[in-house]
């Protein structure tokens, strides 16, 4: 198949690349290299089947392909805060350009959504039938609003224009390749300890996350994107249900890093969620799907490759 992959140069973006050409697939890597580099894919380049394009999906675009990986748009809070209109455009206006292009070409489209679209949710664990806790005019939404609003062009252009769509809601994932500074909990933690920093953990650190490894992450996409059944247009959980406070999650990294943690307390950000861990039944019945990775083996390799890499800052 012809596959094309939007924000292919990011974090998770460029872990799909690579997984998609070994199972022999032609891949077309679009990216405006806002948070991905060409360092992601560069080890890539030398495969035939592999393109990359810069473009913004904010643009429209004429490609014949048979899928679409709707990945492109910042995902870290610094990146997506730092021009919150262009959050949202890319999103929304990225959303229309990508389902545009699936109707046109009769292409199957997977949209990356996430588990912010449940805000800061008031059931624990999350189901997908869970309508979400959402600030709408808050520092967050421009990444939570955009992501729901995604999610509705993709139902709307399903129910009314027959499109072949599968939206996958992402719980927070980690591993190689995320950038040293892009200000996630796992990069900050993982760097701060290597480097014999504090590390920075945001209020009292009793909030929760549950972290999955990106191959995980990966594998549940694909499957997705690969599954015709009753129902398969509805959102999915996928992420790994083992959940953490952020002092524990500071204790792991310890162990990971062997080094002798300090901490610091800083702010805790406005609307930053309490508690988060994914309901991934759905997953598992209609995809045969768990994460395999815990996450002292995912922190382990994560460790190593930021031990390789902080301080070479890969930027090209
Ligand atoms: P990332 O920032 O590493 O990757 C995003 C990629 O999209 C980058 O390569 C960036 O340059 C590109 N991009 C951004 N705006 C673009 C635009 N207008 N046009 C073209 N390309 C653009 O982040 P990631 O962690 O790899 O996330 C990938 C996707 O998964 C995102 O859609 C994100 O919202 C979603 N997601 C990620 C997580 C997570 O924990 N990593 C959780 C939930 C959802
Ligand atoms: N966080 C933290 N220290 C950091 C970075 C983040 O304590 O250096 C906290 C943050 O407040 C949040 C959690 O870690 O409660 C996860 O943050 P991240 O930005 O990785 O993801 P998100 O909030 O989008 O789930």
């Amino acid at each position: 198949m012809r596959i094309l992959v939007t924000g292919g140069a990011g974090f998770i973006g460029s872990h799909l690349c690579e997984r998609l050409l070994n199972e022999g697939n032609e891949v077309i890597c679009l990216d405006n290299f806002f948070t991905g580099r060409k360092a992601n894919v560069a080890h890539l380049f030398d495969n035939r089947r592999f393109e990359l394009v810069r473009h913004d999906v904010t643009e429209p675009i004429l490609l014949e392909v048979d899928q679409i990986y709707n990945l492109a748009c910042p995902a870290s809070p610094i990146h997506y805060q730092f021009n919150p209109v262009k959050t949202v455009k890319t999103s929304v206006m990225g959303m229309i350009n990508m389902l545009g292009m699936a109707k046109r070409v009769k292409a199957r489209i997977l949209q990356a959504s996430t588990s912010e679209v449940y805000g800061d949710p008031l059931i624990h664990p999350q189901t997908e039938e869970y309508w979400g806790n959402v600030n709408p005019i808050g520092p967050r939404s421009c990444y939570d609003e955009g992501k729901r609003v995604a999610e509705t062009l993709m139902m709307d252009y399903h129910r009314q224009n027959d499109v072949d769509t599968r939206i996958v809601r992402i719980f927070n994932t980690y591993g190689e390749r995320m950038m040293e500074d892009d200000g996630r909990v796992v990069s900050n933690f993982v760097v701060q300890a290597l480097r014999g920093e504090p590390l920075t953990i945001y209020g009292d650190g009793s909030q929760t996350r549950s972290f999955c490894y990106a191959s995980d992450l990966v594998d549940g996409i694909i499957r997705l994107m690969n599954t015709e059944a009753e129902g398969i247009h509805l959102p999915v959980n996928i992420g790994n249900p083992g959940e953490f406070t952020m002092n524990e999650l500071a204790d792991e990294v310890g162990k990971a890093t062997g080094k002798q943690i300090e901490i610091k307390h800083l702010p805790l950000p406005q609307d930053d969620p309490k508690q988060r861990k994914p309901n991934i039944e759905r997953a598992q019945k209609l995809l045969g799907w768990e994460p395999k990775v815990p996450l002292a083996e995912g922190l382990k390799k994560t460790v190593e490759y930021f031990r390789a890499s902080i301080g070479n800052s890969a930027s090209a």
